[in-house]
């Protein structure tokens, strides 16, 4: 018998969740992870008792009543609602886009004035099934807003021309002819108070994880620990790169401690203007209503993916999804390995989809009715 029934690469939400529900069942897990700590993209680093979110702003928010109970039984969430600004050349405006934004750019205080607005300044370029993200956004929200809160955020944060990129990505957000300035349409959201690691920690308790571990470094004795392994990395770094390296965006974090309680006085200001290096600030204790005397907060510069670098978003545009889907016939032939994650599944998956995706398959593959085709067909449905 082997040492471990599972090997699990990676400590984030996907590994970790995974962990959890195969421990629950009696399963032996072992978690690693090349990183110095656990939690993968979710890690806070407390510092001067304020939660930094160390890769970047992390809100919950999920329409899964099932998602949110078991996030629930970790922590208590608090009631955060994520409500960023867009800040344009001096000028903010409230974020999503909604009647705070048509009334600030436009002076229209009636969803119609607002209706009309955007239909005037779309009329002409009859755009009705948008191939872009350009096409998409002025489709939705008119030349100016795409002008002044699209286009050069966009452009850097994916460092491609709005057009090269896929419409999905500005459907993210919603727009609103109400004066709500939510971020998300989802029913539950919040904070879990004293950040997220207490999830971590909650979901690896009692399991065995190693840190500063990289499966790389010694695959073939991780694979023959256990029967079978859960890899949430890159999954063209799996394959060594057969069919050239899938494009990722990645991130240059600025953290910088201020003495004074208010940097900004919100949690999340974005910044849309091109001729700004970073894409926005944050400012951590507003995501918990930290009232400690001194701020922390964090410029969040994009940057192209090079090796080495960490993967923070796939560029799910035509090009690499043909190639993805060359890599996932790959993982369909591969040996008791299962692949899950945003980085794995290359998806754009915000933290309550991972959530999902991992108890679905854990639930699929703990499950003896499915086990003996599970692992080909799970792989297919990434
Ligand atoms: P990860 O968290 O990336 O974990 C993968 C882990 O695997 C890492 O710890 C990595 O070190 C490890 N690993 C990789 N390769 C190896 C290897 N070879 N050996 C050992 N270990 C390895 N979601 C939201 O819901 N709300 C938000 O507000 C939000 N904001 C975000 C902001 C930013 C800047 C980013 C980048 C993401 C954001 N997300 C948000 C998405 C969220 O971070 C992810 O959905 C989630 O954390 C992904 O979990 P994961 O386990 O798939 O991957
Ligand atoms: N976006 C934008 N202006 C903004 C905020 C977002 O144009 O002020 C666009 C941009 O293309 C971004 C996408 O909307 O990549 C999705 O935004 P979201 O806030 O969901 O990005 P994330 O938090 O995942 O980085």
């Amino acid at each position: 018998m082997k040492e471990y029934d599972f090997v699990i690469v990676g400590s984030g939400l996907f590994g970790a969740t995974f962990a959890h529900q195969a421990k629950k069942m009696g399963k032996r897990c072992l978690v690693i992870d090349r990183r110095g700590h656990a939690g993968g993209n979710i890690y806070c680093l407390n510092k001067e008792g304020i939660n930094v979110h160390f890769y970047g702003a992390h809100i919950f928010h999920t329409n899964d009543k099932k998602v949110w109970d078991f996030v629930n039984k970790f922590a208590t969430f608090n009631r955060y609602t994520n409500s960023p600004l867009a800040s344009y050349r001096g000028e903010l405006y409230n974020l999503p886009f909604n009647m705070n934004t048509f009334y600030k750019l436009w002076n229209v205080t009636t969803p119609k004035q607002a209706q009309d607005k955007i239909n005037e300044q779309i009329s002409s370029l009859h755009i009705t099934e948008p191939a872009n993200l350009e096409e998409q956004a002025l489709k939705l929200v008119g030349k100016d807003i795409y002008e002044k809160l699209i286009k050069g955020y966009t452009e850097k944060q994916w460092g491609r021309k709005a057009t090269e990129l896929p419409a999905f990505i500005i459907k993210r957000l919603p727009v609103r002819f109400t004066y709500d300035n939510n971020y998300f349409n989802d029913t539950y959201q919040g904070i879990p108070i004293g950040g997220y690691n207490a999830i971590t920690a909650g979901l690896l308790n009692g399991i065995e994880v190693k840190l500063n571990t990289d499966f790389f470094k010694e695959r073939d004795y991780f694979q023959t620990l256990a029967d079978k392994v859960v890899y949430t990395g890159a999954i063209d770094e799996y394959f060594d790169y057969r069919f050239g390296a899938l494009e990722y965006r990645s991130l240059r974090f600025e953290h910088e401690h201020l003495d004074m309680a208010n940097y900004q006085g919100n949690a999340v200001v974005n910044y849309t203007d091109a001729g700004v290096p970073f894409t926005r600030i944050i400012e951590h204790k507003h995501f918990e209503f930290g009232t400690q005397p001194t701020t922390i907060i964090t410029r969040e510069y994009p940057a192209e993916w090079k090796r080495g670098m960490e993967q923070y978003y796939p560029v799910n545009d035509a090009c690499n999804e043909k190639r993805f889907k060359q890599y996932q016939q790959l993982s369909k032939e591969e040996n008791n390995m299962l692949f899950g994650g945003r980085l794995a599944e290359y998806r754009y998956y915000d933290m309550h989809q991972v959530v999902a995706s991992a108890l679905v398959k854990a639930e699929r593959i703990l499950n003896p009715v499915y086990q003996a085709s599970t692992l080909p067909e799970l792989n297919a449905n990434i």
